[in-house]
């Protein structure tokens, strides 16, 4: 009989009851659940004292490490003062301060903030509000969405239909709405020959394409900008999203830029749209908007479409969209203190070269390995897509689960990765500083090299 308290009777009783995401919940019999205590900076710590490096920051939400003290502080101080209120009728002054702070730092032309508590809502949220924008502008035709191959938007049925990788999406596709792809830019396998460094996005033609034909009946078109995440890191130039923005206003559509993933300095600038110069019409943040301490999310709008909805109530035009935790203070104090690390620690300028030191570190171990595909870059983030032949960029037997199989011995050493099949990357928390990457790639590589030799 184990003791109670023991970690395996803890690791039991999680299993007992609790389905994790995005699980075969089978995995677990031979890889069981972590069990967590503390979190400091981009270190977590198990029950039995052993440290994990964080370099996905826990699915790419923690932005500045974890138990910051100033984020506890924050958090702290509004807890006593208002934990929630209705948002309806209703403020706060986090909120307000937080939607004055964010105008300073987003795409210009975006000025009006609706929140929510997750990425999936806001992007429902987003859908929904282009949707009846076209239909309150006298457009009741366009009704459909355009998205772009190996996009992901989160899980909810709106969020799925304009996701496209079938790993999370296909089961449901009788439940699905009936959206338009577009093939997106494929850099790393580049269908025209060409190098994501200087590249003309000759890829914007199946883009063209399907604006010419179905412009007329499309309220808007989602894209994950330079970064598709989930897809495995794929990488992009910043002239697409420019074409991008030129055709939406060539035909007639809008733009929502899901920034989710990219947003918060991820990609090297504030947000990822900052590359292109261009401003989106709606977009969507959630992730490393509280630092990754609180479910918040934000689909934020330019006034053109927030007028839209602006009427005497009785021509029925409002937005009538609610969630019950929208414009959570706790949130919100996260959010404000966020905000205030970035300036006082120079978080974004710092991190820039650290992304240097990074991307280096990581060409001089790993870029002629045998089974190094390409080591891309955007920001911190790095990915190394591992192959089976670099020549031919051949993938592994996707039954092998080459990355997972990684990712159970990077785990033994310490080193939480989480690969997306096998694309393993580094997508660490801005703080990171150059001890703690060296440590990091090394246990990286000797994970890769157990496995693959
Ligand atoms: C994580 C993510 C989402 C979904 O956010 P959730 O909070 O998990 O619902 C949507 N889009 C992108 C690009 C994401 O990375």
């Amino acid at each position: 009989m184990s003791d109670f308290n023991s970690y395996e009777n803890w690791q039991e009783r999680d299993l007992n009851h609790i389905w994790h995401p995005c699980s075969q919940m089978k995995d677990y019999e031979t890889l069981k659940p972590i069990i967590i205590d503390h979190g400091k900076g981009i270190y977590l710590y198990d029950k039995n004292g052993k440290e994990y490096i964080d370099i996905v920051s826990s699915w790419w939400c923690n932005l500045l490490g974890h138990c910051h003290p100033k984020i506890n502080e924050s958090v702290k101080n509004q807890i006593d003062k208002l934990e929630h209120v209705i948002f309806a009728n209703f403020s706060h002054e986090p909120a307000i301060t937080l939607c004055e702070q964010l105008c300073e730092i987003i795409p210009k032309g975006l000025t009006k903030f609706n929140f929510s508590d997750n990425g999936s809502a806001a992007v429902e949220c987003s859908l929904k509000m282009a949707f009846q924008y076209q239909y309150q502008q006298g457009k009741p035709k366009k009704t459909r969405f355009m998205c772009l191959s190996d996009g992901y938007h989160g899980e909810t049925i709106g969020a799925l239909s304009v996701g496209t990788m079938d790993l999370y999406a296909k089961i449901y596709k009788p439940m699905l709405m009936d959206t338009i792809r577009i093939d997106a830019p494929d850099c790393y396998r580049c269908k025209y020959g060409k190098c994501r460094d200087n590249c003309n996005c000759e890829c914007f033609e199946s883009a063209e394409k399907s604006f010419e034909q179905f412009a007329d009946q499309t309220a808007a078109v989602i894209v994950e900008p330079l970064l598709q995440g989930s897809a495995g890191m794929k990488i992009y130039p910043p002239l697409y999203i420019k074409k991008l923005r030129q055709a939406c206003d060539k035909y007639d559509v809008l733009l929502i830029a899901d920034e989710i993933a990219t947003g918060f300095g991820r990609t090297g600038k504030m947000f990822a749209f900052d590359h292109a110069g261009v401003s989106p019409d709606i977009m969507c943040i959630s992730k490393g908007l509280t630092g990754g301490y609180m479910p918040m999310a934000i689909t934020v709008v330019t006034d053109e479409i927030y007028n839209a909805f602006y009427a005497d109530y009785n021509e029925g035009k409002a937005f009538m969209h609610s969630h019950t935790y929208s414009g959570n203070p706790l949130g919100c104090a996260c959010a404000l203190a966020v905000q205030q690390i970035f300036k006082e620690d120079n978080i974004l300028e710092n991190s820039q070269n650290r992304a240097i030191y990074l991307n280096q570190k990581l060409m001089e171990k790993l870029g002629d390995y045998k089974h190094t595909g390409e080591i891309r870059h955007i920001g911190l983030i790095n990915a190394i897509e591992l192959v089976e032949n670099p020549k031919t960029k051949q993938a592994f037997d996707s039954k092998s689960r080459t990355g997972y199989q990684i990712y159970k011995k990077a785990l033994e050493y310490g080193l939480l990765l989480r690969p997306l099949g096998d694309v393993i990357y580094f997508n660490p928390p801005l703080i990171i500083n150059e001890q703690e990457i060296d440590k990091a790639i090394d246990i990286c590589c000797r994970a890769i090299y157990d496995i693959l030799g």
